[in-house]
């Protein structure tokens, strides 16, 4: 297929991506993936159709960006407050340039929808007109049960030295494996895949095994690769206060940096007048589907109905919604749809 590489500078001057893959008048749509991952995660080769391909077929000017989370670029100690400053609006200014477009519309998956949201609660992206928010938004619901909550307490091993955490084989740490045999015996494998075992470790599911094709699993080892852990300590802090906060320096780090001890939140619903679909896979045990329904519920509260609406995928969990190997049957139209979805008449 068709595409065009855009090397670009965050707002800080990190350099970020852009690939475009031009497929017709609709969009121009920007595809935002989540954290120790990258934009592969739209364009499975192993797919009989993925989702890059699924828009291009539907006449979408689809444009993957690889953020500062991306396992493509250079590893790099950040906060998702970074991402939703310096990331975003200057991606979608990019777009804009390129393209000659007045706004852009966004398909957002989990820490970078989180840090899309927290850019748009900012008000840094205006010239955003519609926006697809895969698993979580501004509100961060996790089970109390699972890895993620777990590791999530782990970022401490920052302190000690480790910068970043992998599936890969690179992860066999004397750290990661100490942190990694404490909780494995609670793990329920599913296969003898160690690199999805290291998966399930860092994150929870990400995804039911049943959903995905024998090539999927046995190459995710391309879609997976290192996190740095402030971005991991960053998501941990919203999960424990249970929607979105600026990044927590401690107590003396606060007053230096925001004038207050706790850091300030982001739940300002005043930019979110412009239509927004909320999407949760029914099976997500990395997040719970409360995440999407209770920034939904917010916002209708804030802003009245007309703008928002919330869809549930059946039978999916967190990944396979766009991993999946019968994803472009069953959660795709769903997405295209949300695409589509204009703020009803008052
Ligand atoms: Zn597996």
């Amino acid at each position: 297929m068709v595409s065009e590489r855009y090397d670009f500078l965050a707002g800080d001057g990190l350099p970020l991506r852009l690939t475009r893959y031009p497929g017709g008048t609709k969009g121009p749509v920007l595809l935002v993936h989540g954290a120790g991952v990258w934009s592969g995660m739209f364009m499975l080769p192993t797919l009989k159709e993925n989702f890059v391909q699924y828009l291009v077929r539907h006449g979408y000017d689809t444009w993957l960006l690889d953020w500062r989370a991306s396992v493509q670029l250079p590893l790099r100690q950040s906060s998702l407050d970074d991402a939703a400053d310096h990331d975003m609006p200057a991606a979608v200014r990019r777009v804009r340039e390129i393209t000659g477009a007045d706004s852009v519309q966004a398909v957002v998956h989990c820490a970078g929808s989180a840090a899309f949201f927290m850019s748009l609660a900012a008000g840094h992206l205006p010239d955003v007109r519609s926006v697809v928010a895969s698993q979580v938004a501004l509100h961060h619901d996790v089970p109390r049960a699972t890895r993620f909550k777990s590791m999530l307490r782990v970022p401490e091993l920052l302190d000690l030295g480790l910068d970043s955490l992998t599936p890969d084989e690179a992860s066999n740490t004397p750290l990661f494996q100490l942190a990694f045999s404490k909780v494995s015996s609670f793990l329920r494998m599913e296969c003898d895949s160690p690199v999805c075992h290291r998966l399930s470790f860092m994150y929870g599911r990400l995804y039911r095994h049943s959903s995905l094709n024998r090539e999927t699993h046995a190459r995710l080892e391309e879609q997976f690769g290192r996190c740095n852990l402030m971005t991991f300590r960053h998501l941990a802090q919203m999960a424990r206060v249970g929607h979105a906060v600026r990044y927590d320096h401690g107590r003396e780090g606060n007053l230096q940096r925001y004038g207050q001890a706790r850091p300030p939140d982001y739940l300002d619903p005043a930019p979110f007048k412009r239509p927004i679909t909320f999407i949760s896979s029914e099976q997500n045990r990395t997040y719970l589907p409360t995440s999407t329904e209770r920034t939904f519920a917010w916002l209708r509260e804030a802003n009245g109905a007309r703008y928002y609406q919330r869809r549930i995928l059946r039978d999916y969990g967190h990944l396979d919604t766009f991993m999946g190997c019968t994803a472009s049957e069953d959660t795709y139209p769903v997405l295209r749809d949300a695409l589509e979805f204009q703020p009803r008449a008052q």
